[in-house]
């Protein structure tokens, strides 16, 4: 099988395996995990904040985000496609009891610009509306194919919030994409949020594991909370030990991907029926419309099953396609050649 589902199906690799099984460990909850201390440390350094905290979930890390940044009837400002919003189940209003607010993106890159998030706020204003606490961005921008906001963009949405007192998280699951897409680094992308999160589990490559990042007051308070959601873990060493070879290893080789995501858009942008935006494809997720094809991607992506490539409809006319460690340019090109053997049939 050609797995394109997503960048989460990596398998660990032999490295990863061994270092797991030698990793020195400690309870964790003690905070006496060497190996789990040596992944924060060096998150915090890649990310130049002041400290970091293993989350086992990119969710769970921006869940204890908007519960530190917010209080209950607050409301939180994200893109209308973004993960907080659509794929947390409702967790916002369920752990911090905050209503969200969405924006539609105008340039449909999903990274909001400070005049389309500006008429969303609620500053100062009467006391029977919900006040304004949060603003979350995505970088990469999953839902909006992998795209990539700029370390100025950034910076000038940070810098107008703050001014305006409101505290900024970055949900940057996929940052390292974006640093390599930008041939930047992810301290640059993200110096001005208040919070980072990003995976390991991802493109990086590790079985298990996120991180969140911030100042050292922040990350104490949300070592209490990841408590208090379940998730304060003993010996996870093992875990940290595979996510800091993915975090030292994973982002020198995500050029690949993205050259792999180049090249599947390119072959399936020949096929007729398939429509394709080329220039969304920034780094290594592959959406695109199959409108033309006469079928919908929910058939599509069963017969494409059919034939040894999973990948998924998200809309009755658009199917993603990512690419990740375990996927190599001859399976791009199967790919090709399988979507367009299955829609001239
Ligand atoms: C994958 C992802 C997350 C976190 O997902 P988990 O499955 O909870 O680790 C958060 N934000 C974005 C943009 C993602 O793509």
């Amino acid at each position: 099988m050609i797995d394109l589902r997503s960048d989460t199906v990596t398998k660990p690799s032999d490295k990863m395996r061994a270092a797991m099984a030698a990793a020195e460990v400690g309870d964790d909850v003690f905070g006496e995990d060497p190996t789990v201390n040596r992944l924060q440390e060096r998150a915090a350094q890649v990310f130049e904040k002041e400290a970091a905290l293993f989350v086992p979930t990119g969710s769970m890390g921006n869940e204890i985000a908007v519960k530190l940044h917010t209080k209950p009837g607050h409301e939180i400002v994200i893109e209308e496609r973004g993960h907080v919003l659509n794929y947390e189940l409702g967790a916002a209003a369920l752990i911090s009891g905050v209503t969200i607010r969405p924006v539609k993106s105008g340039d449909g890159s999903g990274h909001l610009t400070w005049e389309e998030i500006e008429p969303a706020l609620h500053i100062n204003q009467a006391y029977y509306v919900a006040p304004t606490a949060l603003i979350c961005l995505e970088n990469t921008h999953n839902f909006a194919g992998g795209s990539v906001m700029t370390a100025d963009h950034c910076a000038a949405v940070c810098e107008k919030a703050h001014a305006v007192g409101l505290p900024v998280h970055m949900d940057g699951s996929r940052i390292f994409n974006a640093a390599v897409a930008l041939n930047t680094n992810v301290a640059d992308l993200t110096r001005h949020c208040d919070s980072v999160m990003f995976t390991l589990s991802k493109g990086l490559g590790a079985p298990v594991g996120s991180m969140l990042l911030g100042t050292r007051a922040f990350i104490d308070e949300a070592r209490t909370l990841r408590k208090r959601l379940g998730g304060g873990m003993r010996q996870i060493g093992i875990l940290a030990a595979a996510g800091l070879i993915a975090l030292e290893d994973g982002p020198k080789r995500l050029y690949e991907d993205h050259e792999n995501a180049r090249a599947l858009a390119e072959g399936l942008a020949e096929i007729p029926g398939i429509s394709i935006d080329r220039s969304k494809v920034q780094t290594n997720i592959v959406i695109f419309d199959v409108s033309g094809t006469g079928t919908t991607a929910g058939e599509i992506c069963r017969r494409l099953k059919d034939a040894g490539v999973l990948a998924i409809g998200i809309s009755k006319t658009q199917v993603r396609m990512v690419t990740h460690c375990d996927v190599k340019r001859a399976d791009v090109d199967k790919t090709v050649t399988v979507v367009a053997g299955l829609l001239s049939e």
